[in-house]
């Protein structure tokens, strides 16, 4: 992908010569996997997100499906979740046979509407899967309560939320096992990637094992206690998770600084609406991954996106609504106004550029294009 200015592209991850010089020194080291690379990488990620354990995977994909095993969901049972995230976290739960029950979002934070849970339980529902969208936690404190209440596991994806926080607590440390991702486009990478965190020793272990071919953890490489994945991260991404993570502080800032500048120039804008930085519930700390404005209802999303391509602007309509995805319509039923909410947030989003490298000019140029396509309607 080019970087000047002839074309801004979605999403860049920020590689200096720290990151190369590590991985390097990796390759040239012979130890490729299970080496002294993950170790650092996991301690360090635990003690960023402060939990106990961190136990890195191949993918956040890989590190959702390893929690469904871990708490012993299994088929015929049923998990209540958001319709509005990307298809991992409910493939998570498809992969084990397990029933992704839907419910709708809050038109402010984007994320699982707390009060609609409570009637989605049946005798068959056995966890809540809440995913922390856009960098902005979902009202845990509500969820867990549910949870407590009505015994039902929890267990979090927070792949687009690493660093934020939700009264004071980052995501990661709300009681429940939490995902995080590392795929290019996520607010750190590793290439492909992924972590688990838990302050629950054997969810630890058992998430570790799985991810391991279900080995034990008596050192006895051919010895298979479970049947288990090869969901192990190498050491060349652990290499470069080690650099990323020690400047994930310093990228969230500039990501918000990037973020800042959008906001006050499209904001007032009759037909596009910034995205939030504060929330009616004051504890929320959005950790910024994404900036996707909303277009006004009579605005052709995929009109405008090719304007901005033919300006040099990538974007892109983000998220669809999951429940409306051919493979789910086939598999549950789904049909269109199930989750009026979620399709109405997914219609109208449209993301817009946004990584570390981005200059103030860059930002202002894909302003200028999106104002310019819309008058251009
Ligand atoms: C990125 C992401 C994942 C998982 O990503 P991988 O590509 O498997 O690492 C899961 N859920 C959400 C909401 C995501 O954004």
């Amino acid at each position: 992908m080019k970087t000047t200015l002839d074309f801004i592209p979605l999403a860049k991850p920020h590689i200096t010569e720290d990151e190369v010089s590590l991985v390097t020194e990796v390759i040239q080291s012979g130890q490729l996997s299970l080496g002294k690379k993950l170790v650092d990488f996991e301690t360090e990620f635990a003690r960023y997100v402060g939990t106990r354990f961190a136990v890195a995977v191949s993918s956040g994909t890989a590190g959702l499906h390893l929690c469904v095993k871990a708490l012993g969901l299994r088929e015929g049972d049923e998990a209540i979740t958001s319709p509005f995230s990307f298809i991992a976290s409910s493939n998570s739960l498809i992969y084990e046979r397990v029933k992704p029950v839907f419910v709708d979002i809050d038109e402010e934070t984007f994320n699982i509407d707390p009060h609609l849970i409570e009637p989605a339980i049946t005798p068959k529902t056995r966890a809540i899967l809440p995913v922390h969208i856009f960098g902005v936690s979902a009202d845990i404190g509500a969820i867990n309560w549910i949870a407590k209440d009505r015994k039902l596991k929890v267990f979090e994806d927070g792949c687009e939320s690493l660093g934020a926080a939700y009264e004071g607590k980052k995501v990661g440390t709300f009681g429940n096992p939490a995902v995080f991702a590392f795929y290019a486009n996520k607010q750190m990478t590793t290439g492909e990637g992924g972590m688990v965190t838990t302050d629950d020793p054997e969810i630890a272990r058992k998430i570790r094992q799985f991810s391991n071919q279900g080995r034990s953890d008596n050192g006895q490489w051919l010895v298979h206690d479970e049947v288990g994945y090869n969901y192990r991260m190498d050491e060349m991404s652990a290499a470069l998770g080690i650099v990323q993570i020690r400047k994930l502080d310093w990228m969230l800032k500039e990501r918000a600084r990037i973020a800042g500048r959008y906001t006050q120039n499209l904001k007032g804008h009759p037909k596009i609406k910034v995205m939030q930085e504060t929330f009616q519930n004051p504890g929320l700390r959005r950790s910024w991954y994404v900036y996707a404005v909303r277009l006004a209802p009579d605005i052709d999303r995929n009109d405008i996106i090719r304007r901005l391509q033919e300006k040099g602007v990538a974007s892109k309509p983000y998220m669809p609504a999951l429940h409306l995805q051919p493979v789910y319509r086939k598999l549950f039923g789904f049909r269109e106004g199930m989750f009026p909410v979620c399709e109405r947030v997914s219609n109208s989003s449209l993301a817009l550029p946004f990584f570390v490298e981005m200059t103030e000019e860059m930002v202002d140029q894909v302003c200028s294009a999106l104002e310019d396509s819309i008058k251009g309607q």
